[in-house]
């Protein structure tokens, strides 16, 4: 069994981006994103905190918008499209959840598609289902980006992901898909889940329920990789039961250190690819 270390995986990658981001300031162009944060949510100010920290590490401007929660669906249209006419802008992050008066769906569809480094704009989530080249969600590209570094196999594997959340779930079902996986997508209508699970190569949980995935639902040798964050009485835990299915796991990530780091890696990426691509299309 071999734990993946997301932590140093993403590492790695930011020390390549701070080079990439040298060579852009080289050029003349400073890579810039910029946040924006409706209402009070304290679980997004961390995340936002997080997100500063590791650009600012990678050489990334950071622009942050705080709005406040009574703030109506025009005035935040109005801001995205503000940022979506700015040169010196290359990627838009809404920070999910908002105050449920406004409409999320319509906010992603306002951020100029070039722009959308979240990967959540439908024009970059149909690139994802025909397999073509766009922006990713973060979460799904940071896994799939551990599968490469530890030559681990995809072709032909049976995978199953639990969870069909639009920004986890189902982005990570189409990239499994677009590496020839054969992928089973459960949520919680599905019926005989351990089943399901016991039959895979690969299991990727992103359920948001602490320690769901038990040893008796994971095959030996199976590939466990955990997204979930579910804060415990006990400490930050995922969706795995991690002491005991890692007796049987091939590979298998932990929570913290595992998918979490990766996540906020590929924003850089994506960043630095909205940047790069902002000079050819210059
Ligand atoms: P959502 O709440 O949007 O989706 C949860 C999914 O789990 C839904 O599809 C739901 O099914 C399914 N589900 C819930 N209960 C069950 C059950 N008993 N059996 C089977 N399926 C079930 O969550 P997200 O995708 O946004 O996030 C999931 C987890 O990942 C959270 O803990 C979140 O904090 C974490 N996360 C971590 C990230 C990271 O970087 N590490 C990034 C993003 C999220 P249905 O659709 O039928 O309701």
């Amino acid at each position: 069994m071999e734990i993946i270390d997301g932590k140093s995986l993403a590492t790695s990658i930011r020390e390549g981006l701070k080079s990439d981001v040298h060579k852009l300031k080289k050029k003349g162009v400073s890579p810039n994103l910029a946040v924006i944060l409706v209402g009070e949510d304290k679980a997004s100010q961390i995340y936002i905190k997080n997100k500063s920290k590791a650009c600012l590490d990678v050489g990334i401007n950071y622009e942050e918008f705080f709005l406040s929660s009574d703030t109506t669906m025009e005035q935040l249209l109005s801001l995205i499209d503000r940022l979506n006419n700015r040169d010196d802008i290359h990627g838009i992050l809404l920070q999910s959840p908002m105050p449920k008066h406004l409409d999320i769906n319509e906010a992603f569809r306002r951020i100029s598609p070039e722009k959308d480094v979240d990967g959540f704009n439908p024009v970059n989530v149909g690139k994802l289902c025909l397999n073509q080249d766009g922006f990713v969600s973060c979460t799904p590209a940071g896994i799939m980006k551990m599968f490469e570094k530890y030559n681990i196999e995809i072709e032909g594997k049976n995978a199953v992901v639990l969870g069909r959340s639009n920004i986890v779930g189902k982005p990570m079902s189409l990239c499994l898909l677009n590496k020839d996986a054969t992928v089973t997508i459960c949520h919680s209508k599905t019926q005989n889940l351990s089943e399901i699970t016991r039959g895979a190569d690969i299991i990727v949980i992103a359920l948001g329920k602490p320690k769901f995935l038990t040893r008796d639902m994971v095959k030996e040798g199976a590939v466990v990789i955990d997204v979930g964050i579910n804060r415990t009485e006990g400490g930050l835990v995922g969706d795995v039961d991690f002491d005991n299915v890692k007796e049987v796991a091939s590979y298998i990530t932990p929570v913290p250190g595992g998918v979490g780091p990766m996540t906020v890696a590929m924003l850089m990426s994506n960043v630095v690819k909205a940047a790069t691509r902002s000079i050819k299309n210059s």
